[in-house]
């Protein structure tokens, strides 16, 4: 009988990191049944429904250990969401250090990967012997654009958004400074003065598995492998993506799917802005009015209003406010016909699989890219956080598989915006061209995950690797 082969994952703070390498350490187990994986997770309070019920679809050879939980009243106050991420898995450091401790004890522990914001956890690695990788749960173009990070900061003395022309990353479409990560938006920043050694520290794994796949970022991913470049190895394993949403709350969700079920073939715009991201308030009566105008049909996930982008829901557990307060007056007695507003988890994937459904307005969250990626959906990119302007960019400009939405100059997109880009994507011939790219797309990522494909290939020489240490 073939040997077992242990490894640990550590994921990063919150559902949407958590997920990524949950599903990667899904597909390894899958192609190799002989492996096993212990999942220790860091947490900031409790951890919310979505992350409940996603642990319980576990098969037996996965099995998740939750570290004490980071009280958020002991995190600095008014701290960034990337900040409240870092400094929840520094202080479960010791945590993790004896949890690992003690496992690699029991049973031969040959690799441990961890999340790009887990990044610190790579030295326990070494400590410990392991072979120690990242699993990127975002695009190559933002990994390369991490790689490239240090060398820009040295050669740059004003805020990068200042800079005039598009910079050029080696194999990435050219990105504006101003589209760079939020994080590096303030260089004087306490946020962006964290950030730099944790990007270097990147370079110290023994690889990098990335969320991405050769057909969709050729560009970064072969000027990652050249020769003389001093980035670890780096491994397209994807697109790997929940086959199902898993939901605590479905009441909501089934009825949206049933409210699908009797629309025309792609004839709805789904829009959501992912797990955390959130509008103004102003924000939401533009675009709901927006909506109205389009007179388009649509499926809108609908969160409170924050003057920040991403809201705390991003990190814990939901809160019960009626959401539906927020939308302008008699926005949902005039749109009845048309659209269907959910305040709940909504069922992402069997949404974005639904033949109803032909546009996506996004945030552009990666996640959500590559499900509406995989599900052939075109989209309209209107990023709000993190890295989500450089996905933006990669699916307007490069891929063109996206419609971007220009905001004015108070960083609102105006109604009227949002009707022309809708009305673009789901009538016009533009909105064609997109859906025919959409669909090239759809055909490469299915490719990569077949038997033969690029990324399982790429998967069992990892696996290869780490079982010829056992
Ligand atoms: N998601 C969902 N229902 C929701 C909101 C989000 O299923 O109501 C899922 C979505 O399918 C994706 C993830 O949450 O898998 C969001 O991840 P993404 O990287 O797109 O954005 P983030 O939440 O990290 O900003």
């Amino acid at each position: 009988m073939e040997k077992t082969v242990h490894i640990a994952v550590v994921p990063g703070v919150g559902y949407s990191h958590l997920v990524p390498i949950l599903q990667f350490s899904k597909r390894l187990v899958q192609l190799h049944p002989n492996f096993h994986v212990t999942c220790f997770i860091p947490t900031l309070g409790s951890p919310s429904n979505a992350t409940k019920s996603i642990l319980q679809t576990l098969p037996s050879n996965i099995n998740h250990t939750f570290l004490p939980p980071v009280n958020p009243n002991d995190l600095p106050q008014g701290t960034t969401m990337e900040s409240q991420i870092l400094l929840t898995l520094t202080n479960s450091l010791p945590y993790l250090h004896q949890g690992l401790k003690s496992l690699a004890k029991e049973i031969p522990l040959v690799a441990l990967v961890v999340d790009a914001f887990s990044v610190e956890v790579l030295n326990i690695g070494k400590e410990l012997n392991m072979l120690s990788y990242i699993y990127f749960p975002s695009a190559a173009t933002t990994l390369a654009w991490c790689f490239y990070l240090p060398k820009l900061d040295e050669e740059t003395s004003c805020e990068y958004r200042d800079i005039l022309e598009p910079i050029k990353i080696p194999g990435c479409v050219p990105l504006h400074g101003r589209d760079f990560l939020s994080i590096a938006q303030d260089r004087s920043s306490q946020a962006y003065k964290h950030f730099l050694p944790f990007v270097k520290l990147l370079s110290s794994a023994d690889g990098v598995l990335v969320n991405s796949f050769l057909e969709i970022e050729m560009g970064p991913l072969s000027a990652m492998k050249e020769e003389g470049g001093d980035n670890p190895p780096v491994y397209p394993v994807g697109p790997i993506i929940e086959t199902e949403t898993k939901s605590g709350d479905d009441a909501n969700g089934l009825e949206c799917l049933a409210w699908l079920d009797k629309q025309q073939p792609c004839s709805v715009l789904y829009v959501s802005f992912g797990s955390g991201g959130t509008l103004s308030q102003e924000q939401i009566v533009e675009l709901a009015l927006g909506l109205e105008l389009s007179n388009t049909k649509f499926l809108w996930v609908l969160r409170a209003p924050s003057s920040s982008s991403s809201s705390a829901g991003y990190l814990s557990a939901e809160n019960d406010i009626d959401t539906l307060q927020f939308l302008p007056s008699g926005f949902l007695e005039r749109t009845k016909e048309k659209g269907f507003v959910i305040t709940s988890w909504a069922p992402q994937i069997q949404i974005l699989s639904h033949n109803s459904v032909g546009g996506f307005l996004t945030h552009c969250g990666w996640n959500s890219t590559l499900e509406s990626v995989v599900h052939g959906v075109p989209l309209i990119t209107w990023p709000l956080f993190a890295e989500q302007k450089m996905n933006a960019v990669l699916l307007s400009e490069g891929l063109k598989v996206g419609l971007r939405a220009s905001v004015n100059e108070n960083g609102i997109v105006e109604r009227v915006e949002v009707a022309k880009v809708i009305k673009y994507l789901m009538e016009g011939d533009e909105g064609e061209k997109l859906r025919n790219n959409m669909k090239e797309l759809k055909e490469a990522a299915s490719n990569a995950v077949k038997e033969d494909g690029s990324s399982t290939k790429t998967i069992s020489q990892i696996a290869l690797k780490w079982r010829n240490l056992v």
